[in-house]
């Protein structure tokens, strides 16, 4: 894919999302290589998402350099390891799944004195692979993340891939108003539309943008 291609493609899914009003669009640049990325920067995009913490720290230093500021945001599974590197480059961490995690954050937020927003991932589709807390577990874990004086700003999804994705957008909607929380990050390139139709306020969109991932992430 173009460089020139690539430029149409985010003005064309912003777009789209300007109509949507207040749904923010990340771009998911995992393992893009820099010049597409760059090429997205140069239109004057600065929302962007990825998913492994060191790739991250290997290239948003650099950009944020070039570019200034740049809202970005973790949308892939945190060993706490890496917890207080992720909170040195993450503005928003879409993936807070366990309460381990949400110690160590409590922890680092006091120490660092900030913290970044944060979702709660949601495993809607009770899938064994994919992380997550489980539908019947969401309301205690935000209110024992919310004790904790954690910024949870809302909830996050990925839907199984071979079921209707609508139904899972809608059941994290659901919860979402159920625990009176304002974000919903849902919607990746095959779906981001129908998200949007069902209250996402942040999409992830990847491969409608760049084009296909070269690589694939580990
Ligand atoms: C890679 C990824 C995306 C983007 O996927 P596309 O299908 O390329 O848009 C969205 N969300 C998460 C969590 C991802 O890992």
């Amino acid at each position: 894919m173009g460089l020139t291609e690539i430029q149409d493609n985010i003005a064309r899914v912003e777009a789209q999302w300007e109509c949507a009003g207040r749904t923010r669009l990340i771009a998911v640049s995992k393992v893009q290589p820099d010049d597409r990325v760059a090429a997205v920067l140069d239109q004057g995009h600065r929302c962007f998402g990825e998913n492994r913490v060191q790739e991250a720290a290997g290239k948003w230093p650099a950009f944020r350099e070039t570019y200034g500021e740049i809202d970005l945001h973790l949308i892939g599974p945190l060993q706490s390891n890496k917890a207080r590197q992720a909170f040195e480059l993450f503005n928003v961490i879409h993936t807070l799944d366990r309460p381990k995690l949400a110690t160590t954050f409590a922890r680092l937020a006091d120490e660092m004195g900030h913290c970044p927003d944060m979702l709660i991932q949601v495993n809607t589709g009770r899938e064994d692979q994919k992380a997550g807390v489980l539908p019947e577990e969401v309301d205690d874990f935000v209110r024992q993340c919310q004790d904790l004086s954690l910024p949870v700003k809302g909830l996050m999804c990925i839907p199984p891939v071979d079921e209707e994705a609508s139904l899972h957008f809608a059941l994290l909607d659901k919860m979402a108003a159920r625990n009176g929380v304002p974000w919903r990050s849902m919607g990746m390139s095959s779906d981001y539309d129908v998200a949007i139709s069902l209250g996402a306020t942040h999409v992830r969109v990847g491969s409608a943008i760049f084009g296909e991932r070269v690589a694939s992430p580990q």
